[in-house]
């Protein structure tokens, strides 16, 4: 267990965060600490030296900022905690494929239809599971789809306004689903499919 001084302590009560969750970064390089930290998921990077400020607790978020100046980056982490539902939607006129997360299972498809994200009012939800930590497994799928990410500006129904959507990519639906099942460990349930997939599929194939 790493030995942390009574000032990392109570930083780390301040922000609510459990003692595990920290990174020992002591001697480690800032590139390779920042690559670790997202790698075990830990919140925090206990390091060498005290911030500009002087800060004696010496941790740092994964954006490299110590946690004393930037308090409210904790709170990204801590979103990613959070169990969720994480989704795969597929929009045959944009042949594109969306991976998200959602709070409730019946939540997503409907909203992306009636925002009609990405410029598209036919999405179809293809895969759904519950996970311990739902905004991690979301980010971490999509970072490794990541040559494959097809970002678009639309303007969201409803609101005029003009906004990008980040979470699309150009791949074919079985990948998306299996960069999300290849974190499977992480699941609190069963995958959903949909009774009619192999005709959604099908469609989606048709030239
Ligand atoms: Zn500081």
């Amino acid at each position: 267990m790493l030995k942390l001084t009574d000032d990392q302590l109570r930083s780390l009560g301040r922000h609510k965060l459990p003692v595990d969750s920290v990174l020992d970064a002591r001697g480690m390089r800032t590139s390779d600490w920042k690559i670790e930290l997202k790698r075990q998921n830990k919140s925090l990077a206990l390091v060498d030296s005290p911030c500009q400020k002087g800060h004696a607790a010496r941790l740092r978020l994964s954006s490299g900022h110590c946690v004393e100046c930037s308090p409210q980056g904790v709170a990204h982490w801590k979103r990613h905690q959070v169990p969720g539902f994480v989704y795969v939607a597929v929009s045959r006129k944009l042949r594109l494929v969306k991976i998200g997360i959602a709070q409730l299972a019946s939540e997503r498809a409907d909203a992306l239809i009636k925002d009609e994200y990405g410029g598209a009012d036919d999405w179809q939800l293809i895969y759904r599971r519950k996970f311990d930590k739902a905004g991690w497994v979301e980010a971490k799928a999509q970072t490794s789809l990541a040559e494959y990410s097809s970002p678009r500006t639309y303007t969201r129904k409803h609101h005029g306004k003009s906004v990008t959507a980040r979470e699309l990519f150009s791949c074919d639906y079985s990948k998306a689903i299996g960069s999300v099942e290849s974190l499977c460990e992480h699941a609190l349930g069963d995958a959903w499919e949909p009774a009619d997939l192999a005709r959604i599929v099908a469609r989606l194939e048709a030239p």
